[in-house]
């Protein structure tokens, strides 16, 4: 292994020219230096970014991870016949471009190391520090043959909690996975579809609701061409077609834009912006013959200026371009719930064809970009804000808030089904904005505001009008919701409560009456046996009796013991036998 010295460990050249220079060819460095020259990037001082890195200590850090993982994986081979180390590099550059801070990148090239190697966690802490076994501890995956089938559902819950604490354990997940998908192609073909549509179910989908916009659309495209090559190709030469004749439909568009822009007082950057390519192919699918411009990209305008600024340019669009009746989307006033703020509006063109622009500030960009990437990055120094600091990621606490106590398969399908329904926001009457799965309902919405008002709700006022709990709520949508003190769960209710947490807690809430109801009847059961023995159940517990046996019997209280013998699965005789003494 090469040692360093931070002092002489400056890199000017290219290895290639540093090595035919002459120059002693360190083999560590050259392999690591497209990863130092994009981090050195991306936090080189700029504009609103003072400081930068401190550039020797980052460095050498990043060479000693490197060098503790290429020694720990020496020998193994990724399945494109690669040397291993390749691919925690390549996660650690991805890392690196996002702008990402030197601890994620070092935890990033150790990220397989206690899962694949003898590396221990124990040893990568004592060599790296805490902050660093945390986040390879948080990736590194459960056993499957200890786990079985749950540990896919372990693992991901592993996750999710340890991103509770510091979010950059997702982060480097997410950028696991895009690697993974970017040398799909050399697993079997078996493996390939099923790990691409995993991708399209659960990661795709986090992406996106961590506002990770460039990390989701990549995924999106690469699990797209890995579960549907054909139609993959016939979007990709669509979309290619249509892009080349973008001129001729933005270009007229743009022209009026410009001045009445410029009237109005907006200074903003105009760009035509390509959709990517899943996003075609689920808007059109097989109709992607004579696919148009307007329907393969959309406009981007930047705004140099205000929140406010973002509403002026919206009206010197419209007074340029005809806008389409009731496509205004305004996710300023209204975010999403992963941080992306844009105003959305739909335009017709000079030539009669209706396109999406997207207005934005400058300051918006990067967040509507990178998501939650790009506020840990504001925050700056080497610690990763955790979800409680993150106010605005409210998907996500509440992902934490209820995982804790679900089963984890329930945890797995339930996140699935989350994450592919979408979202509306509605709000209460305070004007709060309370976000919702689609097709949540009136009850979804009670246990959004906490279990307490959930449990209890009978009725709702929509928009002020009275409705069944099972209505579906839609965006935009004040909701009042009505409650009885001595309200409680029932059965029917998980035929209209679609949101995790309220299915959950209902469940649970059913599952805790039952077994109390359970206990309640096995209770009495061995009162009336114990009564013609003249054995008082009463007395015995009060002296700890009933206790005992239960303990005996391996049951955590009487209360377990009653309702195993409620359900029957404890016989009354045996358990009269330890009652009545001979
Ligand atoms: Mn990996």
């Amino acid at each position: 292994m090469a040692t360093l010295n931070p002092a002489t460990g400056r890199f000017r050249l290219p290895a290639r020219r540093r090595a035919a220079a002459g120059g002693g060819p360190d083999p560590v460095r050259a392999a690591l230096a497209p990863l130092l020259a994009a981090h050195r990037t991306a936090h080189r001082a700029g504009p609103g970014r003072p400081g930068g890195l401190p550039a020797r200590s980052a460095e050498a850090e990043l060479l000693r991870g490197y060098a503790v993982a290429e020694r720990m994986h020496r020998g193994q081979l990724r399945k494109s016949g690669a040397p291993y180390i390749t691919h925690p590099l390549a996660v650690a550059l991805i890392l690196a471009g996002m702008g990402l801070d030197t601890t994620t990148l070092v935890a990033a090239l150790l990220h397989d190391t206690v899962e694949d190697t003898p590396y221990t966690l124990g040893e990568l802490r004592a060599d790296f520090g805490d902050e660093i076994a945390v986040l390879v501890d948080g990736v590194t995956k459960l056993d499957g043959s200890r786990w079985g089938d749950r540990a896919e559902a372990e693992t991901f819950r592993k996750i999710v909690l340890a991103a509770a604490a510091d979010l950059r354990v997702l982060v480097i997940k997410l950028a696991d996975r895009l690697h993974n998908l970017r040398t799909l192609r050399h697993q079997p073909e078996h493996k390939r579809a099923r790990y691409a549509q995993a991708s399209h179910e659960l990661l795709v989908p986090f992406a996106d609701r961590l506002g990770i916009h460039v990390l989701k659309r990549e995924m999106d495209d690469l699990a797209f061409a890995a579960r549907h090559p054909e139609e993959h190709e016939a979007t990709r030469l669509a979309v290619r077609a249509a892009l080349s004749r973008a001129g001729p439909t933005f270009g007229p568009a743009t022209a009026l834009l410009r001045p009445s822009l410029a009237e109005h007082g907006v200074k903003a950057r105009v760009g035509v912006r390509p959709s990517h390519l899943y996003a075609v192919h689920q808007a059109f699918g097989g109709g992607l013959a004579g696919l148009r411009p307007c329907e393969a990209a959309r406009l981007l305008l930047l705004v140099d200026g205000s929140t406010a600024d973002c509403y002026i340019a919206l009206g010197a669009v419209h007074a340029a371009l005809h806008p389409v009746a009731g496509q205004v989307r305004d996710f300023i006033a209204t975010p999403k719930d992963n941080l992306y703020r844009s105003l959305h509006t739909r335009v017709i063109s000079p030539d009669g064809d209706p396109f999406e622009v997207i207005i934005r500030t400058e300051a918006m960009h990067p967040v509507a970009e990178y998501g939650i990437v790009a506020h840990i990055r504001d925050a700056g120094g080497d610690t990763g804000p955790t979800v409680a600091e993150r106010r605005d990621l409210v998907w996500l606490s509440r992902l934490l808030a209820w995982q804790s106590g679900a089963p984890s398969a329930e945890f797995l399908d339930r996140l699935r089904a989350d994450l592919a329904a979408g979202h509306v926001a509605a709000f209460t009457t305070r004007g709060d904005i309370v976000p919702l799965p689609a097709g949540a309902t009136a009850l979804d919405f009670a246990y959004a505001l906490g279990p307490g008002t959930g449990d209890r709700c009978i009725g709702a006022l929509v928009n002020g009008r009275l409705a069944p709990m099972s209505v579906q709520i839609r965006s935009g949508n004040v909701v009042q919701i009505l409650t009885d003190p001595a309200g409680a769960p029932s059965e029917d209710w998980l035929g209209f409560a679609v949101s995790v947490p309220a299915r959950l807690h209902i469940q649970r809430r059913l599952a805790l009456r039952r077994a109390e109801q359970e206990a309640e009847a096995g209770r009495r059961r061995l009162v009336r046996a114990l009564a013609g023995r003249d054995v008082d159940l009463l007395a015995a517990e009060a002296r700890g009796d009933s206790l005992a046996v239960a303990r005996d019997l391996g049951y955590s209280d009487a209360d377990a013991m009653y309702a195993a013998l409620g359900t029957g699965a404890l016989g009354l005789d045996d358990l009269l036998a330890r009652f009545v003494r001979p």
